[in-house]
């Protein structure tokens, strides 16, 4: 039975109801609050203690208008929440600054560097774990405060009292008496603790607390609307309105205190009802009925209020609730999603997803996105700004910031130049036409050349490419180089190691406005969001302007903020509308049907993190939240909701990851005790039979209009023979898979920079040569002397830019010296067989005539780059081509087995053979080919014998090959089916894997 609205007295005493938090609460207080104001025949003041139901009961209020009201308390009557009502207070204006997160953690690094004795434990915290624990400890510091600035009300109230107009000598006031306080009331808190720990956070406690803390703005605020009631009642009593307060949550006992004391202080001047929850007839199970005994214990159930829940169950129990119980993680959500959309289906606009389980309600929210703009979803969990696609595009420019001063890696600078909001031709200061393609030609050629970190690096590949480009016909990009340097610049600006925190935020903003990431993202909801959490670390003017800390403390600290910092969606129309919510937040709240996920024994009830500092007993002392009180607050809020909604799913996993059983929560065994025929359905997802056809090997056939290229190098041609298809997909087709870095060493660059130099010594060598007064024709040791010092002179020479952009290229450069002494070795041992360097990295090709089906004469280059030809002395027509390998002589020895498909050395010797003067070889033709391995083991012995590996029969392997060639070109034009077949050993590597679906055959 509910309670009736009491007959307001004139007692001065606040005087006490309770509502029953059932679907009717809301209308029942609504009605309640009208009877106060026709009784007082004023407009009550009321206050929720928590800001959830504000709005159901503003439509309550509404609904439930008496009729023929006096017209000066027609109006609603003022509803505010608890938080609202404190910002509202008067001569707010004079209160202290608040102090915002981020300057409260300032003051937790700042006192740690004035106080040896705090910093100790810090010492072992990483920059983002110091953060975390600098929250901790303002989150404890707070609670102490809790407990001790009660006891300075009456002197707040005094100095609120005081109408001096210099608000700077008020402030100065408060901080005295608040010092004074903190001084005594850490003498009585240091005999209370015993560990050190909380000793050393006492400590804290006292240097941090200042009067711009929120718990000393909530005093002063009451303070301040407690001396404006005084006023008004001192003018005329008759102005100072009843005042309700809505007790909608189970408050801490600190709190309890406090609210009890400003309403007993309110009642003396104004009618004062403290509304309660009433859980007689709502309790399912004897703690939500009982909560806790004077100890702070949960109290026990004695058999009349045994009785109570069992008739409360009875009467309260509705077929519409029903259990689920999903095997797996998917299946969970999938039965989620379900259920809220039968509910839909059934007409229902305004649906609860409850988030017990988080992972779970985001799958399924990410499920219902299906359903489009026809569902609103509000997710009021708390959507992290830091998930969003803004957070991650500044991520990506702080992981560039955080670089060292060598430069980032290839990968975190093309993550930040492929970020959506990095402007390129606004950088670059160019019309847009420029941009296109850049940064897909820089990934290109980052890629290509396996240049994984180092502005020097980055640059000395694109001036490869670009040099590459301008001698085989193709357009170097200069903008290429601009680019890396306008980056480089911006990276310069952080490489001091230490920053003040007002100039690395103008600094970031400075970034933000040159990349043109701020005016993109001032155009996005999300990207609006993160530049105000950006704001706040504008900190000019504030006394921790000057703060100086480490950059990676800084950007630690700046993540920490983006990751605290909630998205707030924007809200539109919809037919129907999904909440996504903790258990908490659907107090007192009306929903057409209600799905909670994640109703296990592990997650149902859930406790909040135990404060990391103080202990149960502890908590119970400073009277805060202890795990007692969180367990009836809970079993509550699930009474309240079950007993409000008719349409209930309670959806759980009854499989853990580790494949262990999981059974319901506890609450939901005990109801299924009572209620018998409460049965749990296994939610199975639907499934649909259908015939599939197995996948055969793939093959294509190049359509008409698929241009065949012209021109093949030596790798294409590689490729056609591993694979038909594969050729198709990467050369016919063009698709490319994004490719990602290797670990390790970028090979590629200082597989060139080894062609490279060793061109360069052999050019040295021929010059040194026809000196007559040179060492190398001192005999042999003089000549194998000069040929390894200079070799590795030179070695270091090409290396050094390389290591320049990445110190550990160093390790490849000692690698390949330690080759030298034996690689020379072989080079003398070769000039002793007859055999002279003749030239290096020269471009060379042939061309293929042939006629494709429609009758057309086709003329095909194939074409590549020799590494190196070579000629004998002893024979004026013989030469030799060669090739560097940087791989070890098994895999070379491999190669050579299939010479017919990866036939590289026959197509320079069939080129220099066809036109030696391009190859600069005139009167002579090529009749020996090599590989020469720079990567000889050389503590299995290679260098001695097998450095080399020659290609055997070359006369019959070029007649072969030349005859495989024509055959598999005239295949390709006429545009015969190419077939997806290859070795397991290709095919592992391969990027057209995903599209030819081998494995699926
Ligand atoms: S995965 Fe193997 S069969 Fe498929 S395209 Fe690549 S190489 Fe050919």
């Amino acid at each position: 039975m509910p309670q009736p609205f009491p007959i307001i007295s004139q007692q001065k005493q606040p005087q006490a109801w309770a509502i029953t938090p059932d679907s009717h609460a809301l209308a029942e207080l609504a009605k309640g609050i009208w009877d106060c104001a026709v009784q007082t025949n004023q407009r009550p003041l009321v206050v929720l203690s928590t800001a959830g139901p504000l709005i159901g009961l503003r439509a309550a209020l509404e609904q439930n208008r008496p009729k023929h009201l006096p017209s000066h308390i027609a109006f609603l009557p003022q509803v505010i929440s608890f938080a609202d009502w404190l910002e509202a207070a008067p001569s707010a204006w004079k209160f202290p600054k608040k102090q915002t997160d981020l300057e409260r953690w300032l003051s937790v690094f700042v006192n740690l560097r004035k106080h040896k004795v705090l910093q100790s434990w810090f010492k072992a915290e990483s920059e983002s774990g110091a953060w975390g624990l600098a929250q901790a400890v303002i989150d404890a510091c707070d609670s102490l405060s809790e407990v001790v600035v009660p006891q300075l009300q009456s002197e707040l109230n005094d100095l609120l009292q005081t109408h001096t107009l210099d608000t700077e000598a008020w402030l100065k006031k408060v901080e005295l008496v608040l010092d004074q306080a903190i001084a005594k009331a850490y003498i009585g808190l240091s005999r209370n603790v015993v560990d050190e720990e909380s000793a050393v956070l006492l400590t804290f406690w006292r240097y941090l607390t200042s009067i711009g803390d929120p718990v000393i703005r909530k005093h002063l605020a009451m303070a301040s609307h407690m001396q404006l009631v005084k006023a008004n009642a001192e003018k005329d009593r008759d102005t100072v309105r009843p005042f309700l307060w809505v007790q909608t949550a189970d408050p801490k006992p600190i709190e309890q205190e406090l609210i009890d004391s400003y309403l007993c202080d309110y009642a003396q001047f104004a009618s004062v009802v403290r509304v309660d929850l009433d859980w007689q007839s709502v309790a399912l199970w004897p703690e939500a009925l009982c909560g806790l005994d004077v100890e702070g214990h949960i109290a026990v159930a004695n058999t009349q209020e045994e009785s109570q829940i069992d008739s409360n169950i009875q009467a309260n129990r509705q077929d519409d609730w029903r259990l689920l119980a999903a095997r797996r993680f998917e299946e969970l959500a999938w039965a989620a999603t379900k259920s809220v959309e039968s509910y839909l289906i059934a007409g229902k606009k305004n649906i609860a997803l409850v988030a017990q389980d988080r992972l779970a309600a985001r799958r399924a929210r990410a499920l219902l996105s299906r359903l489009g703009n026809s569902l609103r979803i509000r997710d009021e969990t708390g959507w992290k700004l830091s998930t969003t696609r803004a957070a991650a595009a500044l991520d990506s420019w702080l992981e560039v910031v955080r670089a060292p001063k060598e430069g980032p890696s290839a990968s975190a600078l093309l993550e930040f130049l492929q970020n959506p909001y990095f402007d390129l031709s606004h950088s670059l200061n160019q019309s847009s036409e420029v941009g296109v393609g850049l940064i897909a030609q820089l990934e290109d050629i980052l890629i290509a050349s396996q240049a994984k970190s180092g502005w020097e690096t980055f640059t000395m590949a694109i001036e490869r490419a670009n040099s590459y480009a301008a001698t085989n016909g193709g357009s170097p990009n200069a903008h290429l180089i601009t680019l890396i340097q306008f980056v480089r610049k911006l990276h310069a600006g952080w490489l001091p190691p230490t920053v003040d925190c007002s100039s690395a935020y103008a600094l970031l903003q400075k970034n933000l406005q040159e990349t043109g990431m701020a005016q993109r993202l001032e155009k996005d909801a999300a990207g609006k969001q993160l530049l105000e959490v950006l704001n706040s670390f504008d900190l000019s003017g504030g006394i921790y302007q000057d703060v100086k800390m480490r950059l990676p403390e800084w950007l630690s600290l700046l993540k920490t903020v983006i990751e605290e910092a909630a998205y707030a969606e924007a809200g539109k129309e919809a037919q129907a509308t999904l909440s996504i919510l903790p258990l908490s937040s659907t107090r007192l709240r009306q929903f057409d049907a209600v799905v909670l996920v994640g109703c296990d024994e592990q997650q149902l009830p859930a406790f909040s993190e135990p404060p990391l500092f103080f202990s149960d007993t502890l908590n119970r002392y400073l009277k805060s939240s202890t795990i007692a009180a969180q367990y009836i607050q809970q079993a509550r809020d699930l009474s309240q909701l079950l007993v409000s909604c008719n349409n209930v799913d309670l959806l759980w996993q009854s499989k853990s990851k580790s494949g262990e059983p999981l059974r319901p929560s506890a609450w939901i065994q005990r109801l299924q005790t009572k209620l018998k025929d409460w049965r749990v359905i296994d939610a199975k997802p639907e499934t649909v039979q259908g015939q599939s056809q197995p996948i055969q090997m793939s093959v294509s056939i190049p359509d008409q209009d698929l241009a065949i290229p012209v021109t093949v190098s030596p790798s294409a041609y590689k490729a056609l023979r591993d694979c038909p298809y594969r050729y198709y997909v990467t050369s016919l087709l063009g698709l490319r898979k994004a490719k990602e870095f290797e670990e390790g060493f970028d090979a590629s660059l200082a597989g060139q920079t080894l062609h490279a130099l060793l061109k360069t010594f052999f050019q040295a060598l021929k010059t040194e040569e026809e000196k007559s007064h040179s060492p190398i024709h001192q005999g042999y040791e003089a000549r194998r002397q000069w040929m390894i010092d200079h070799l590795m002179k030179c070695s270091e020479k090409e290396f050094e830019r390389l290591i320049a952009g990445d110190a550990r290229v160093m390790g490849t450069l000692r690698d390949w010296q330690k080759q030298i002494p034996s690689l020379i070795d072989w080079q003398i041992k070769r000039e002793d067989a007859g055999w002279r360097y003749h030239d290096a990295e020269l471009p060379i090709g042939f061309t293929l005539s042939l006629t494709d089906p429609d009758g057309v004469q086709r003329e095909i280059r194939i074409a590549g780059r020799a590494d190196r030809f070579d000629i004998q002395e002893s024979d004026s027509t013989a030469a030799a081509v060669i090739d560097y390998k940087n791989q070890k002589m098994k895999k070379i020895a491999d190669r050579a087995e299939n010479i017919l498909d990866d036939p590289q050395l026959l197509i320079y010797a069939r080129a220099a053979n066809e036109n030696p003067i391009a190859a600069h070889l005139p009167g002579r033709s090529v009749e020996q080919a090599e590989w020469i391995t720079l990567k000889a083991e050389l503590d299995k012995g290679e260098d001695k014998n097998i450095r080399a590996h020659a290609v055997e029969d070359m006369p019959n392997a070029m007649a072969q090959f030349s005859e495989q060639i024509v055959k598999d070109l005239n295949g390709l034009w006429a545009r015969k089916p190419m077939q997806a077949f290859a070795p397991d050993s290709v095919c592992q590597y391969c990027e057209a894997r995903g599209v030819c679906r081998k494995g699926m055959w």
